[in-house]
């Protein structure tokens, strides 16, 4: 067998927040699924999050492990453990694990060279990597997170600026050179954009590596945004693929159950709540990994909620030392154990789990895009309530384009722990879109044969000749071809 034409091997490096690393480690997996060797570099804890699934898949005969590298605690002055971005991140240590990170470079570097990668998969926040790609004449594929969409919006309110051209940060403006007309604010915009921060050299940063990038992968499918993935190559000018749904394709069986950090115990309660309720009656309220919201906050969505009239599991993360409002949060849940409405999840969900309930009707989200493609894999229409990142984006595609969407009315964007001192959005707003979500209107029902018709697209996509599948087939006859390219060159 010639040289190239031994088994791949790709090296896997995720980023350290816990929405990076799931959908990056689940598309590790699916490369395992196709017999490519892979190995995923991670520390303890950030190991931790997906361990379990690892060792399942190598026990089904996967050639797939996890490289543990120790997280530096004591130069950067941290308590051991702490090397995660997520919900229970201390907020004054974030710029810590930054800087740990950063002292990792090398060994990570060498991690490459040791496994003979044939080629990189790394997060969009390691830049870097893709030099070491070019020294070590491999490719490097860059995984972004968010969705394509989001990311054709973000480059055309850079290039074309204008929001720069309203009157007021309320006006909506038209963002140019998209595939379809989409309209945003000036307050729905990132700050990274709107002004120059540290963060918006780091965007920049990460573009300049993507454009050098072998390609780009995004947890996405042809049907949810193809037009964007055709938009994507005009304007990047680089190759690109959609890979997912990923956490349908890399977890199935009882994968579902045991991803992340889900607690036999806890899942009883929920479930058993669940059990008890109609087909499609239940709404889903999470907001992803990193969110913290303050009291004022957790009071509306709690009145809200209840006055919606509908069945609602509502995940909180759990209580952490100074947080506020526990009490009130006890209180309501034990007000709607009583009334049988509502069910108060505290901790890690097994959301794959929960949004693949049958009661489980529709979600509430802050338009997290794992969250996103999950719940459109389970073909549930959503509130959107978007708070930072690229989710105002998100929410466009949902509400605008999809159309299985229903906004709750959120206008400011703001950084991902940073909320204002009054709830962004009121009780009676909340109530009233899931209301409509929820409801039995015609527009309701439109929603819901969309999301339908959407999730049986995304299971198409990840069968054996669907976009997705297809994608991850030419990925590796891509890395392949390069490798052979590489071979007969130093022949
Ligand atoms: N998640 C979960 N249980 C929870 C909260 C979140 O399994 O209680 C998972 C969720 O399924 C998704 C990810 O965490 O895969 C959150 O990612 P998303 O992009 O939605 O939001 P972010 O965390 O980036 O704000």
């Amino acid at each position: 067998m010639a040289e190239a034409d031994h088994q791949l091997k790709l090296v896997f490096l995720p980023f350290f927040s816990t929405s990076h690393i799931i959908p990056l480690v689940d598309i590790a997996r699916i490369f395992a699924i196709f017999g490519v060797d892979v190995t995923i570099i991670a520390t303890p804890a950030n190991a931790a999050i997906f361990q379990k699934s690892i060792d399942r898949d190598s026990a089904r005969g996967r050639p797939i492990r996890t490289h543990t590298v120790k997280f530096p605690f004591s130069e950067v002055d941290l308590p051991e453990g702490i090397e995660t971005f997520n919900a229970d991140t201390p907020r004054d240590m974030t710029y810590k694990i930054h800087r740990g990170l950063s002292l990792l470079k090398d060994q990570f570097e060498q991690l490459f060279q040791d496994y003979q990668a044939d080629c990189i998969v790394t997060d969009m926040f390691f830049p870097w990597s893709v030099e070491t790609a070019a020294k070590m004449n491999i490719p490097r594929l860059i995984y972004v997170g968010g969705s394509r969409f989001a990311h054709a919006l973000g480059h055309s309110i850079e290039k074309y600026e204008p929001h720069t051209k309203v009157e007021s940060d309320t006006d909506t403006f038209v963002i140019p050179g998209l595939p379809d007309e989409i309209r945003m604010t000036l307050l729905q915009v990132p700050d990274s954009l709107r002004t120059t921060n540290e963060f918006t050299y780091m965007m920049k940063a990460i573009k300049d590596s993507e454009r050098k990038s072998f390609g780009s992968l995004f947890d996405s499918f042809s049907v949810l945004d193809g037009a964007y993935l055709e938009h994507y190559k005009k304007v990047m000018g680089t190759k690109s693929w959609g890979v997912g749904p990923v956490s349908a394709w890399a977890n199935q069986g009882e994968d579902k159950a045991k991803r992340g950090r889900a607690k036999v115990e806890e899942e009883e309660g929920w479930l058993k709540w669940l059990n008890t309720k109609t087909e499609e009656s239940v709404i889903y309220v999470s907001f992803g990994s990193m969110n913290r919201f303050p009291l004022s906050h957790l009071i509306e969505i709690a009145h809200g909620l209840e006055s919606s009239g509908h069945n609602f599991l509502w995940v909180v993360p759990k209580k952490q030392k100074g947080d506020e409002g526990f009490e009130f949060l006890e209180e309501f849940e034990k007000r709607v154990k009583e009334t049988n409405r509502g069910y108060v999840f505290k901790g890690w969900a097994p959301q794959l789990l929960i949004l693949d309930h049958p009661a489980i009707g529709g979600v509430v989200t802050h338009c997290g895009w794992n969250t996103v493609m999950e719940s459109v894999n389970a073909g549930l229409p959503m509130v959107t309530w978007p708070l930072f990142a690229e989710q105002f984006e998100n929410e466009k595609l949902l509400v605008d384009v999809l159309k299985i969407g229903v906004a709750v009315g959120c206008k400011e964007w703001r950084k991902w722990d940073d909320f204002p001192e009054e709830a962004a959005v009121t009780r009676e707003e909340i109530s009233k879109a899931v209301a409509l979500l929820m409801g039995d209107g015609e527009e309701a029902k439109e929603r819901r044969t969309k999301a339908k018709e959407l999730s049986q697209e995304a299971k198409k996509a990840i069968e054996a000749g669907g976009s997705s599948y297809n994608s991850v087939k030419e990925i590796i006859e891509e890395i392949r071809s390069y490798k052979r390219g590489k071979v007969m060159h130093e022949a």
